[in-house]
């Protein structure tokens, strides 16, 4: 692509010719015309408010229907929600394999427009970025798969399998209205031997990238409620049975237990694969812990405890105290105290075990710890996705080829839309555009008051996203 653009910049009109040629020849896409089609459509998904609360996805479904509909790609809605829909587009294959399916999501999170030096929803282009919420999570795996599709189309390409493109919406935690209804009230619809989603990232350090990390499997959120009760009473006279004492000391035992950290194939292979790319300071701490009972282990997973707190929870199941809810007034000693701990399972996790676990860290009859269900937060355990199946292979294939750089398994700590779809049985693998390292710190990641995306590479990662969807589908 790099050096397609030198020459394009200087191009002349006999080389705009040849393009054109291999444009309607067959099978070679038109980069630079679709680039420019990419940006239009990012720019106007950006502009659309899909802030959830309260959502309404339907701007971006109603969008995405027309720019599908004109080019003759069929489209279904499903809306549990009026306002809140969820679009599948298909292309028909030969049937001879199982379909492929791409998806993003159009909801957003909120902002604090006032904290915000662009626009939220202006989609402002300034030195190289595209600024806007949702210019991360997730309009690039929208605009991503909406352009797949139509160069697809345009490109006339046989397929094997049926290529399907999901734009779901409630993900950023009200999935009850997008792949929660999808995957129970619609499998058929997006019933797919394989999915490709958000949540891989290229990583860029100092303007270089690094590697390319595709998520095969994440953790499992669940929410543990502790409560502890006591005698109620008169604040002047101190009870050693005091909920709220009993309550804080059971939270401090919780928060501070190291739970015991293990290895599975995805982890494995990411901590390997970051020795081999890594200096050699880091190198031997990603090492260490590839034998996770030696000392030289405990001391590279304190040091990431302290320094990298994401690839610490990567090796356990995570607790973190998140709530406590405790006494109504200063004079009154409660006779209840209760916290709320966001757990984050490893996928082979025992919840009964590790609920009994919690219990004997507590280690206080005064003290109970159970479950509690919450309908945003629920995330099925999900297998791990394979990384000896064809589409990794693929991946690594259209990432040397896009990046020239490595694949590396990840497992997010975080839970997305594919633990649903993967519980329905299809593989799915995270992939995502190049971002700079540093920008998380900054704070123009996702999520964040300045979210933003390099143009380039948003259009380096829709010719990625295209290459190895038509790579996966075309027939063989
Ligand atoms: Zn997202």
């Amino acid at each position: 692509m790099k050096k397609i653009s030198s020459i394009w910049l200087a191009s002349s009109a006999a080389f705009i010719a040849v393009l054109a040629v291999h444009a309607q020849s067959g099978r070679t896409p038109d980069w630079n015309a679709l680039n420019a089609e990419t940006l239009r459509h990012f720019q106007a998904l950006l502009r659309f408010d899909t802030q959830n609360p309260p959502g309404n996805e339907h701007l971006v479904t109603d969008y995405v229907k027309s720019v599908l509909e004109k080019e003759g790609i069929p489209v279904q809605i499903f809306a549990n929600d009026p306002n809140r829909p969820n679009l599948v587009a298909r292309l028909k294959g030969n049937g001879s394999k199982r379909p492929l399916l791409y998806m993003g999501h159009s909801d957003v999170v909120t902002v604090d427009a006032k904290k915000w030096k662009f626009p939220p929803f202006g989609a402002t282009r300034d030195g190289g970025y595209i600024y806007g919420r949702g210019s991360d999570d997730d309009r690039p795996h929208v605009v991503a798969g909406l352009m797949t599709l139509l160069t697809l189309k345009r490109l006339n390409v046989p397929l094997d399998r049926d290529v399907i493109l999901l734009v779901e919406s409630g993900e950023e935690g009200t999935t009850g209205v997008g792949i929660g209804y999808m995957t129970t009230q619609h499998a058929d619809a997006i019933a797919a031997e394989y999915c490709l989603a958000e949540t891989g990232t290229v990583a860029r350090v100092n303007g270089k990238v690094m590697y390319a990390g595709v998520q095969t499997v994440e953790k499992v959120p669940r929410r543990i409620e502790l409560v502890a009760t006591g005698p109620s009473g008169h604040a002047s006279r101190p009870l050693q049975g005091n909920a709220v004492v009993h309550l804080a000391a059971a939270v401090a035992a919780v928060g501070t237990w190291r739970v015991p950290m293990r290895l599975n194939e995805t982890t494995r292979a990411f901590f390997a694969k970051m020795a081999e790319i890594s200096p050699e300071v880091e190198a031997a701490r990603y090492r260490a812990l590839l034998n996770p009972s030696s000392p030289a282990a405990a001391a590279a997973d304190a040091w990431f405890a302290e320094h990298e707190p994401g690839y610490a929870s990567m090796m356990r199941t995570s607790v973190s105290p998140t709530m406590i809810d405790a006494g109504y007034r200063i004079n009154v000693i409660p006779s209840e105290a209760k916290a709320t701990l966001d757990v984050r399972m490893l996928p082979d996790e025992d919840p009964a075990r590790f609920l009994a676990q919690i219990t004997r860290v507590i280690n206080d009859p005064a003290v109970v710890a159970r479950y509690i269900t919450d309908p945003g937060l629920t995330r099925p355990t999900n297998k791990p996705s394979r990384l000896d199946s064809e589409v990794f292979r693929t991946i690594q294939t259209a990432v040397s080829r896009n990046y020239d750089t490595v694949t590396i398994p990840l497992l997010s700590t975080g839970a997305t839309d594919m633990s649903q779809v993967r519980g329905n049985g299809t593989e799915c693998y995270g992939i995502g555009p190049a971002i700079d390292l540093e920008d998380a710190a900054k704070g123009f990641g996702a999520h964040s008051d300045q979210e933003r995306i390099l143009e380039s590479e948003l259009y380096r990662f829709v010719r990625f996203s295209y290459e190895t969807v038509a790579d996966l589908v075309r027939h063989s």
